[in-house]
C-alpha cells in the first residue's frame, strides 16, 4: 500500500479531512464520539499535507453526521472539509458554518453564571461576537468563553 494511504477507505460514513494537526481529539470531543459507540473509526494525525502543511484526518464509519454537528466544528477546525460517503463514493460534501449563537453546545464556564443554576431550565446560548479573530460570550452574563473552556464546558 503507498504511504499516501494511510487510512483505507471507507464504504459508508463521514470522511473530515484537513482538521488542524493535533485538534482532531477536540473534534472527537465535539462530536461526542469517545469510543463507546460501536462504529469503527480511523484517526489519522499528523499527516503531511502540501495545502496546510500537517493536518489531521477522522472518518467515521456507518455515521452520516448532521450538518447541526458538523457546525459545532466550526470552533476548531473552521476550514475541515468534509465528504460524505456512500458506497465507497463522495455523495455529498459539506461546508462547516460557524452561526452567530452557539445554543446548547457548551455551558457558560463563569460559576456565577444564572445558567449554573439548576432551578433555571434556560438554554445555553453562547454569543459569536467576532469570527475573525474569534471572540465567544455568554448571551446572559456576557463573560467571554476561550476555545478550550467550551471544550471543556461541552453538553
Ligand atoms: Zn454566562
Amino acid at each position: 500500500m503507498s504511504e499516501m494511504r494511510r487510512v483505507s477507505a471507507i464504504c459508508n460514513g463521514t470522511v473530515i479531512d484537513h482538521i488542524p494537526s493535533g485538534s482532531a481529539v477536540q473534534v472527537m470531543r465535539m462530536l461526542h464520539i469517545d469510543g463507546s459507540h460501536s462504529n469503527p473509526i480511523s484517526l489519522v494525525m499528523n499527516v503531511p499535507s502540501s495545502k496546510v502543511g500537517s493536518k489531521d484526518v477522522l472518518k467515521i464509519e456507518d455515521r452520516e453526521l448532521s450538518q447541526e454537528e458538523l457546525d459545532r466544528l466550526a470552533l476548531i477546525a473552521p476550514s475541515a472539509s468534509i465528504a460524505i460517503i456512500r458506497n465507497y463514493g463522495v455523495a455529498e460534501k459539506r461546508q462547516i458554518e460557524l452561526g452567530s449563537e452557539l445554543v446548547n453546545i457548551a455551558r457558560c464556564s463563569f460559576f456565577n453564571c444564572i445558567t449554573q443554576n439548576p432551578n433555571e431550565p434556560l438554554p445555553h446560548r453562547l454569543q459569536v461576537v467576532s469570527q475573525d479573530p474569534l471572540e465567544i460570550r455568554c448571551a446572559y452574563c456576557g463573560r467571554a468563553q476561550s476555545v478550550g473552556e467550551i471544550i471543556e464546558s461541552l453538553i
